[in-house]
Formats: C-alpha cells, sequence, structure tokens
C-alpha cells in the first residue's frame, strides 16, 4: 500500500514529522479504525449499554475519555443493524467524531454546518441542540451528497434541523450575522483519508492541494457573514497539508481578523498541537491515535456574543399556512388518534404537512431540501405519513409495536416483511386494530406500520430495507 503514496507526498510528509516519519509510515500497514457515536437525543447511555444483545451484535469499546463513541469491530455489518435503521448511532471515524465532540454551545444555539453531507458531524451537533433548545442549518451544495445528507438527518429523528442545498455565497444572503456557531469542514486533498480509501491516492496533486486552498478561502469569507459577533468558527479538513491547514488558519486570524482560541479538552487528548502564528492548532495523525487524519481549529469572531431574540415565524409568508380543523381531521383519522404533535409547530403547503420546531426562526426562500420534519401528505383524499413523521414522532404515535432487540420478527420487519399481531412472540403491541403506527426497539422508533384487522403491514420504505 505504502509505496503506491506519491513521492512528493512522502517527501513532504517526512519534512513535516521529522523522526515520527517512520511511526506514520507503518500506520498505513494497520486497518483503519470504525466507530460509532450514540446518539444521545434518542436513547441514553445507560439504556443502550444495558442491551445485551447490542453488545453482543455491534462487539463495541467505549473510545476512552469521549462521552458517547464506541470503536466497533470492522467485520460487523453496522448498516444492517436495528440499532443503525432506528437512528440510535452514527458510523464515523474517531477522529473526525472528535472536531464536534467538546465543543459547548449557548442556550437556543443557532448552528450552521456549511459543508456537511454526509453528516457526521451535523449528527453531533443537531443531538447537542436538542438539549439545548437551539436549532440547526445543515448545508450541502453537491445534489447527490445532500440527498445522503437529507437521509440521514431522518434516520436520527431530529426535529430541530433544516438542510440547505446552498453555495456559501447563496446562503449568507438569507442569514447575514445570524449563527452562534459554524462549522466549515472543507472539501480537501484528503490526504488523512488515503489509508481508508486508497482509491483515493491517485487524486493527489500540489496543483489541487492549492485548489483547495482558494476554494476554502472563498468558503471562509462566505462563512464569517454568517457568524454572530463573539461567534465561534470551527475550521477542520481531512489532510495534512499545512496549505490547507496551518496556511488557512492564519488566513482566518491575519485576513478575516479571528481570535484563536484554545481547542475543548478532550481535542488536545488526542491530537498534537500545531503552532501557528498566533495560537494553536490541532492535527490528528494515525501513528499517535486511533483514527483517520483530521486537522482541527477553534476560532472567535470579535465581538460579544449577545443572547437570541426570536425573530417569530417570519417564514410563515409565502405558501406555508397553519395546521387547520382538516390537518387535525386527516391525522386522527389516519393515526386513529391525534399524535401528540405541538400543532403551534405544525404547517400546510399545499397536500404536505410539516412540522417545524418552534426554535426555527429563518428559513431560506429557496434551496432548502429538509424543511423539518415531513409529517406526511394527503393522497387521495386521505392522509399519508411519511417516513421521517415516524423516525421523529414515533414514541408520540399511539400505535405502537416494541420489538425485541435480535428477534426474527425485528429482522423480518427490517426485510420489509409483514407481520401478524396473533403470531407475535418476540414485541408488545400497544395501540387499536387500526391506523398507522410505529415500530420500535429499545422505546426507539425505526419505521411505520399501518395495522389491519390483525396484519401489521409493513410501511419500511424500500429503499431502506435489509435485502
Ligand atoms: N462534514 C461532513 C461530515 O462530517 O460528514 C464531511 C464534509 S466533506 C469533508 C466536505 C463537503 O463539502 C463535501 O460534501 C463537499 O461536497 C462539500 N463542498 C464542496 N464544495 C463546497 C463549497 N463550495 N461550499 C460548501 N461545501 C462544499
Amino acid at each position: 500500500m505504502f509505496t503506491e503514496l506519491p513521492e512528493e507526498f512522502k517527501k513532504r510528509m517526512r519534512a513535516q514529522l521529522g523522526a515520527d516519519y517512520t511511526e506514520f509510515e507503518r500506520s498505513f500497514d494497520m486497518p483503519a479504525v470504525r466507530a460509532f457515536s450514540l446518539n444521545t437525543a434518542v436513547i441514553s447511555v445507560e439504556q443502550f449499554e444495558a442491551c445485551s444483545e447490542a453488545a453482543a451484535e455491534l462487539k463495541y469499546k467505549k473510545i476512552p475519555g469521549m462521552q458517547h463513541a464506541y470503536y466497533y469491530d470492522d467485520d460487523q455489518h453496522i448498516g444492517r443493524s436495528a440499532y443503525h435503521h432506528a437512528g440510535m448511532i452514527y458510523s464515523q471515524d474517531p477522529a473526525a467524531m472528535l472536531v464536534a465532540e467538546g465543543i459547548k454551545l449557548p442556550e437556543n444555539a443557532r448552528v450552521l454546518d456549511l459543508c456537511a453531507a454526509p453528516g457526521g458531524k451535523s449528527v453531533q451537533l443537531a443531538e447537542k441542540l436538542a438539549g439545548n433548545g437551539g436549532f440547526l442549518v445543515s448545508n450541502e451544495p453537491d445534489r447527490a451528497r445532500n440527498s445522503i445528507l437529507c437521509s440521514n438527518i431522518e434516520r436520527m429523528g431530529f426535529k430541530n434541523a433544516v438542510v440547505t442545498c446552498l453555495y456559501p455565497e447563496e446562503l449568507a444572503n438569507f442569514y447575514p450575522a445570524y449563527f452562534d456557531a459554524v462549522l466549515v469542514d472543507a472539501p480537501c486533498s484528503g490526504e488523512g483519508m488515503f489509508r481508508k480509501y486508497p482509491e483515493s491516492i491517485g487524486q493527489w496533486s500540489i496543483s489541487n492541494i492549492e485548489h483547495c486552498a482558494l476554494r476554502q478561502k472563498d468558503i471562509l469569507r462566505n462563512a464569517i457573514l454568517m457568524l454572530k459577533p463573539g461567534g465561534m468558527l470551527i475550521y477542520s479538513t481531512c489532510t495534512y497539508a499545512p496549505e490547507e491547514d496551518e496556511e488557512i488558519a492564519d488566513y482566518i486570524c491575519e485576513d478575516l481578523g479571528f481570535d484563536a482560541v484554545s481547542a475543548p479538552e478532550i481535542v488536545a487528548e488526542y491530537a498534537a498541537a500545531v503552532p501557528l502564528k498566533k495560537g494553536l492548532a490541532y492535527k490528528f495523525y494515525p501513528h499517535v491515535s486511533k483514527g483517520e487524519g483530521q486537522f482541527m481549529a477553534y476560532f472567535r469572531k470579535p465581538g460579544e456574543l449577545a443572547k437570541n431574540e426570536t425573530l417569530g415565524r417570519n417564514w410563515l409568508s409565502g405558501n406555508k399556512k397553519k395546521a387547520d380543523k382538516e390537518c387535525c381531521m386527516l391525522m386522527e383519522e389516519a393515526f386513529d388518534g391525534m399524535p401528540d404533535i405541538d400543532l403551534d409547530c405544525v404547517f400546510r403547503i399545499s397536500d404536505m404537512f410539516i412540522y417545524i420546531d418552534k426554535g426555527i426562526d429563518r428559513l431560506p426562500e429557496k434551496g432548502i431540501t429538509k424543511n423539518g420534519v415531513c409529517i406526511g401528505s394527503i393522497e387521495k383524499k386521505r392522509f399519508t405519513p411519511h417516513h421521517d413523521c415516524f423516525s421523529a414522532f414515533g414514541c408520540s404515535i399511539k400505535n405502537r409495536l416494541e420489538l425485541t432487540p435480535g428477534s426474527s420478527e425485528l429482522s423480518a420487519y427490517l426485510h420489509g416483511e409483514e407481520l401478524r399481531l396473533s403470531l407475535l412472540e418476540n414485541g408488545i403491541y400497544s395501540g387499536s386494530d387500526k391506523g398507522f403506527g410505529a415500530v420500535m426497539v429499545l422505546g426507539v422508533p425505526i419505521g411505520g406500520f399501518k395495522m389491519a384487522g390483525g396484519r401489521i403491514k409493513n410501511h419500511y420504505p424500500k429503499g431502506l430495507r435489509n435485502l
């Protein structure tokens, strides 16, 4: 593997690492490390760790010092596990996880993840915000990657996130000096991913590094327009190239006028401090800690951070109407009982019902790809719930089927099969004999079903099922 690395790259890394270079080189012979973080917005650490079936299936080990992150066995097909389907866990490189791990956010914080797909750091941020009344704008300009981002945010069941598909300069028009924190996990030359994705080595060149550095500056110039005075800017890449790391961090201080601030303690524990012209940044190397390459630096915009004053529902103009009597009647009929959803947050756009969390007080006029939670839509005069609704509001729906972890019924559901109430051995059904309901595991919703005469008709989306 290592011999395939470009000579020029090796020369640059030797210059960067000095005597440690040999160890760095050896790390390419070791397998990439896998890890996942737990979504504590839906399940507590205690409840998850008490589940012996999850421990046996995922064979995880807690990452020391991290609040709720775990290494797992590479051989496991984690994406097929019920815990993944339920949005309890998100698989991510442990070094990448570190970027957002120790960040502290103020109450009701507004946070922007500007380069967000596939969504690892957005998931961590939305989880933090779920507990503090804040909300996340998760943005990704690449259409294909944006749809993966939407599906990950949906799987994790977040109610407090909006996904947009805009270039930074477009988004900056909608959000001048608005966010308390902005994360720029920038597109980069990806040197830190060479071990995990050797196919990316062929794309390496000095001219690509230079191109990436120019694009990073461009993204940052727009990112800072959206940050409030006193707000936090987090800049990260998965490359070792100083042109995209330290030099960009220096650019943020010297040209954009920001101050580098100290990183959360956990970052300093795992990553090496790198001196900037003023302050420190951090690099995570695979020969020092378990994970791939990662660079991260933290900055503060000059000024005093003011508390957020809610702007009200400014975005209510246009085509969004408050949920009316007809909405409620249709939902009540579909679920055979009104779900416990705050109707003040439910809106109607044509035949679609959406939920927009209370904290969300500004939405762009274009480019939204996930507008809060899609509850469902009217089809042939009947209301049909959307998968997003089961993920986010499964616990609030009257009809619920709690399936036992590791059971044949659970795996049948994930395969798209219909279940029979009379044959159910490993599960508990609560609710009525008709209407839509949610399938749950460990009290966390996975997807939907429709109850009809003892038949539990599978509504788990075809594209998500285990084959
Ligand atoms: N933060 C993500 C995560 O944790 O899963 C990984 C982000 S990846 C390193 C960088 C992303 O930036 C890519 O998805 C890429 O499509 C996106 N990107 C490319 N050009 C961009 C631009 N001009 N502005 C914002 N994002 C861009």
